[in-house]
């Protein structure tokens, strides 16, 4: 764990802790099939969410008043958060992200997909970006999606983002002392995926991956390109 994340983390793993309770408190009344299409919560469901919300952060009252409405009037899309950040502020998108995770891994769970081949280098079932990859045995090269926690297999060399699968534009970025993880990182569209040996993911899930490797993308971000995903925490942008 490098110099630059150590002292925050404390407060990091508090709040990740924070969205775990969130999560596991939410009992959705309703199965969020992709096939079907509501792109936010069911009405039986606002109410439930925004208790859980309400209750397991200190997010502004106004916000939660704004997005209670929202959801109300069924103007939330939370599969357009899966194409990036967009229009969105940050501090919306990490709200956003936050909120939906309950909606993401129950369609996840509807949906069925793990170690499916994902044609496209895109998540089959909420169509997100992964920023997380893991080398398996024999070269296996899984991806992780960080909305509905899919997982599934795409190209070992290639960029998920804008499928470019030329060596020569994908440059490895690893920092000293931190073994086992690496970015690759695409020169043609300028984003990254973090990729983890193996052994690492026996002692981590692949959200706590993305969180102790916090200091990885503050690294590659400095350089320059860009994660499609937040983190678990909600966060996009670290640099
Ligand atoms: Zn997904
Ligand atoms: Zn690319």
């Amino acid at each position: 764990m490098s110099q630059v994340i150590r002292p925050y983390l404390g407060e990091i793993n508090d709040f990740y802790d924070r969205i775990l309770r969130f999560e596991s408190q939410v009992e959705l009344a309703h199965s969020y099939d992709p096939s079907e299409g509501p792109r936010q919560y069911v009405k039986e469901d606002i109410d439930r969410v925004m208790e859980a919300v309400a209750g397991g952060f200190d997010f502004d009252a106004r916000a939660l008043e704004g997005l209670r409405a929202a959801l109300r009037a069924e103007k939330v899309d939370f599969m357009a958060l899966t194409g990036g950040a967009g229009a969105l502020l940050e501090d919306e998108l990490q709200f956003l992200s936050i909120i939906s995770r309950p909606f993401f891994r129950s369609m996840n769970r509807a949906a069925g997909r793990d170690n499916a081949f994902w044609d496209r280098g895109r998540c089959p079932v909420c169509g997100s970006v992964p920023c997380l990859s893991v080398i398996e045995k024999e070269s296996q090269r899984r991806y992780f999606c960080s909305f509905c926690g899919c997982r599934g297999f795409y190209r070992r060399i290639g960029c998920p983002q804008c499928g470019n699968d030329k060596a020569r534009d994908i440059t490895i970025i690893s920092l000293e002392g931190e073994e086992g993880m690496r970015a690759d990182t695409c020169e043609k569209c300028m984003s990254y995926c973090k990729t983890f040996e193996s052994p690492m993911m026996a002692d981590h899930s692949p959200d706590a991956l993305d969180i102790v490797s916090i200091s990885l993308d503050i690294v590659v971000q400095q350089k320059g390109f860009f994660r499609h995903s937040p983190n678990p925490l909600g966060i996009i942008r670290m640099a």
